[in-house]
């Protein structure tokens, strides 16, 4: 099983799939996981879906098939496989396929296997599977957590298009006019102090952070600039919505405006993204401690991680227990260096097994 699971992944990673060019490894993966015996379907999007077993609970491992731009040679050196998507995230992806395959006969409940797409952007893939109805009890992510750590949370993300006009003129009498750029950069040093009460500042997963990703105005010279967008990213932690955050932002603006009425300010929303904690007493993550420290002889750490994956949207919209592990130092998502530890791979295989076993268990009991 060792050799096919590295030959498996191997060619995952030979074949290049930025995010929008997923076909011939969604053909690839369809492919192979028919004949581990999976029941194979493709959606439209070209999401790869593999079911083995039924009964309950159905759990959902899903991974991305896609990868950022830029190719890297596939090549094996002291025991790391590199190659673009090593740890983001083919390697996690090749794992959950493997280790659901060897589970596939002796099941008494039914796994969903999917390969999805577009994860790197968009996040198309996840959102066709909710779309199209699909449900589980459970979810686990493939993303690279390493292999003894699991991801437990990912924060939320809020993107604002705030816009501030002001009157202009001539830039040789800037002490007529109200500068837009100035005003704006002002207005955004009020927001990077946004804080709410139920925050924890001391914690960067549970407090609110903001980041200025893009700010643009001024025109042409000799002239005072009017107009300045800013583009605005905030961090949403689990204690909140995306929701009262905008409303703690839209008020500083109403505040804003009526001290400085000859600025006027319009805000955006771009794009927003709700958190996402799971129950670090849930029988998952109870289920995958259990297994890392059989695997591996040692404690799992749990993760709960500022940014954003797949995991907000599908465990937000389903409400149930969803995990994120797999193989991998995410420090390497999206560098030149990308390489998966082979151990660590091979080792993440039977945690997922082992996982999945364990956690059948405690989910009969629990019921
Ligand atoms: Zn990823």
């Amino acid at each position: 099983m060792n050799d096919y699971a590295v030959q498996l992944l191997t060619r995952m990673l030979e074949i290049y799939s930025p995010a929008g060019k997923e076909e011939e490894i969604s053909n690839f993966l369809a492919n192979e996981m028919e004949r581990l015996g999976f029941n194979v379907r493709k959606d439209h999007v070209r999401n790869v879906i593999g079911e083995v077993g039924n009964g309950k609970p159905t759990l959902l491992l899903c991974g991305h098939m896609d990868t950022i731009l830029g190719r890297i040679p596939v090549r094996m050196e002291n025991g790391k496989l590199y190659g673009r998507g090593a740890v983001d995230a083919k390697a996690p992806l090749a794992a959950m396929i493997v280790a659901s395959s060897m589970l596939a006969k002796k099941l008494s409940n039914r796994i969903l296997m999917a390969g999805v797409v577009e994860e790197e952007g968009s996040s198309k893939g996840i959102k066709q599977l909710m779309k199209d109805g699909v449900t589980s009890d459970y979810a686990i992510f493939g993303e690279p957590s390493g292999t003894d750590k699991i991801t437990i949370g990912y924060k939320g993300s809020l993107l604002l298009k705030i816009t501030c006009e002001t009157q202009t003129g001539h830039s040789a009498a800037p002490w007529l006019y109200e500068n837009a750029i100035e005003r704006a950069f002002d207005l955004w040093k009020e927001i990077k102090e946004i804080h709410l009460e139920k925050e924890k500042q001391d914690s960067h997963f549970y407090s609110i952070n903001s980041a200025l990703i893009r700010m643009t105005g001024g025109k042409v010279t000799s002239k005072v600039p009017s107009k300045c967008d800013m583009h605005i990213d905030l961090r949403v932690p689990p204690q909140f919505t995306s929701q009262e955050v905008y409303s703690e932002v839209a008020s500083k603006i109403d505040r804003y405006q009526s001290v400085n009425p000859e600025v006027s300010v319009a805000l955006k929303i771009r794009d927003r993204t709700e958190p996402f904690e799971v129950d670090p007493q849930s029988p998952l993550v109870r289920a995958f401690s259990w297994s890392v420290r059989k695997v591996r002889h040692t404690s799992a750490m749990l993760l709960r991680k500022t940014g954003t994956g797949d995991m907000n949207l599908f465990g937000r919209a389903l409400n149930i227990p969803s995990i994120t592990y797999g193989p991998g130092d995410s420090h390497l998502d999206h560098t030149l260096n990308e390489n998966v530890d082979i151990q660590d791979y091979l080792d993440s295989i039977q945690v997922y097994r082992e996982a999945i076993r364990r956690l059948i268990k405690l989910d009969e009991n629990n019921r």
